[in-house]
Order: C-alpha cells, then sequence, then structure tokens
C-alpha cells in the first residue's frame, strides 16, 4: 500500500522531509511501498521461493517479520523520469545519506538483503524483534501511537504534533491561521481572549479573528495581526459595497 498516512506519524514526517530536501537538492524522490498487509507480504516471500522471480525479502507475512508490517518503513524509487532503479549516478546511496541525516536507517547499509530503495525508522532496532516482544502484533503497536494533528476529547480540540506533544497556554498557528489554547492544551472558540493588554477575539472555530466581525450584534475591526482596533479605522466598499 502506498498510503503514507497510514505510516507511524514520526516517520510520516521524515518522509515528507526527505521529499522535499532531496527536491532541494536535484533528487527526485517517489515513495512506494508504506505499510504491508500480512498478504501482500506472503506474496513478496513466495517470490524466489514457491513463485518466479529473485528472492526479495527473507521476512514472511503471518510472522510479522518486515518492519514494513509494522508502519515503520517505506521504500523509494527515483521520479526524474530515467528510470525508477536506475542508480549509475549513485541515486540511491545519495538520497541515502539524506535519510541517514534525518535519522532514517537505509536498507542499504544492510549486509544479508542489500535494500537500497528502502528506509526505516531506527528506534526499535533493525528488525521487528523488539516490537515483537513489547507489542505482539502491529495492530497493538499501531493502537499505542502519538496522536497526529486535531483531537477531540469531549470538551475541547487539542492539536498533537507528530512527536505527541501539543501546545499549551499559547499561541499556535496552524495551516495559516491563529489559535489561542488554554491550560489544557483546548483551543479556545467564540470567545474574547485578553493578552498582552490587548483583545484579540477566537471565532467558533477557534481561529483568531482578523477584519470585521459581528459578535453580540455589535461590530469590531480587528488588525491583521488580531488584534481589536481600539482607535479610528477606515472602512471601504468593496464591489459588492460590502465594507471591508
Ligand atoms: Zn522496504
Amino acid at each position: 500500500m502506498k498510503d503514507i498516512d497510514q505510516l507511524h506519524p514520526a516517520l510520516q514526517k521524515k518522509l515528507r522531509e526527505l521529499v522535499k530536501t532531496g527536491g532541494e537538492k536535484g533528487l527526485a524522490v517517489g515513495i512506494g511501498e508504506c505499510l504491508r498487509t500480512v498478504e501482500e507480504q506472503n506474496a513478496l516471500y513466495a517470490q524466489g521461493r514457491t513463485k518466479p522471480g529473485r528472492i526479495v525479502t527473507n521476512a514472511d507475512g503471518n510472522s510479522f517479520s518486515s518492519m514494513h508490517q509494522w508502519g515503520v518503513a517505506f521504500d523509494f524509487y527515483r521520479k526524474d523520469g530515467k528510470g525508477a532503479y536506475e542508480d549509475g549516478d549513485g541515486f540511491f546511496r545519495k538520497v541515502g545519506e539524506l535519510g541517514k541525516e534525518l535519522g532514517l536507517e537505509w536498507g542499504g547499509d544492510w549486509k544479508s538483503i542489500v535494500d537500497k530503495p528502502h528506509f526505516q525508522l531506527p528506534d526499535w532496532g533493525s528488525t521487528p524483534k523488539e516490537l515483537k516482544k513489547q507489542y505482539g502484533t502491529p495492530q497493538s503497536f499501531m493502537a499505542a501511537w502519538p496522536k497526529d494533528g486535531w483531537q477531540f476529547d469531549g470538551t475541547g480540540w487539542t492539536h498533537f504534533r507528530s512527536d505527541g506533544a501539543y501546545t499549551k497556554n499559547d499561541w499556535e498557528q496552524i495551516d495559516g491561521a491563529w489559535y489561542w489554547f488554554d491550560g489544557a492544551g483546548h483551543a479556545i472558540e467564540d470567545q474574547w481572549y485578553f493578552y498582552k493588554e490587548k483583545w484579540y477575539y477566537m471565532g467558533k472555530d477557534g481561529k483568531m479573528a482578523t477584519g470585521l466581525r459581528i459578535t453580540n450584534a455589535k461590530v469590531y475591526s480587528f488588525h491583521d495581526d488580531g488584534t481589536m482596533a481600539a482607535s479610528e479605522v477606515t472602512l471601504k466598499p468593496g464591489k459588492d459595497g460590502s465594507l471591508a
């Protein structure tokens, strides 16, 4: 499966950094296999054993012994049109070095089966031995992953980063909008907030208001930095006559 979203959140972050910095260095990195099901791993294991082809893995599916089954590995290919696995100019080693700088383990460094198009998180060792010992199955391992993104806990919305941390008693800018998170880590919604001697207003979606806002049938104007205008403001009608 090529669904990046199914990978461990920490790996998703490193993968995106790899594609970005690779692009900046003229290395066009494409993403291949990410999470692998038992069936997919068994089909791969059969190759070179009970099916034609050369042996590409030592891991059979039912033993969960591929890191791909644990969501902590992905494969990449070359995306610049010169051939997905063309390596005459050392493309895979260059990307391998880049990934290692980002804290990934590169399959090109392995001895038993050298796997140049492969990266994985190094946190649990090179093989799933430790993961199997600690969690038993990929399913229970995945249930223990840090949350990533917006989560509602029944009271309010918290925004988790990929390491599981979140903002409390501070501002955070997310996808271009500013939010204020209270002491519990909840984005405050539909309320005024007084911060460093200035008033701000957070809308029903938690986003800091800018421009004009009607609240309790009163009109307020907010500067681009979110502070409420406390002195005279100039309003200009737009093409449709509305004031901005
Ligand atoms: Zn792989």
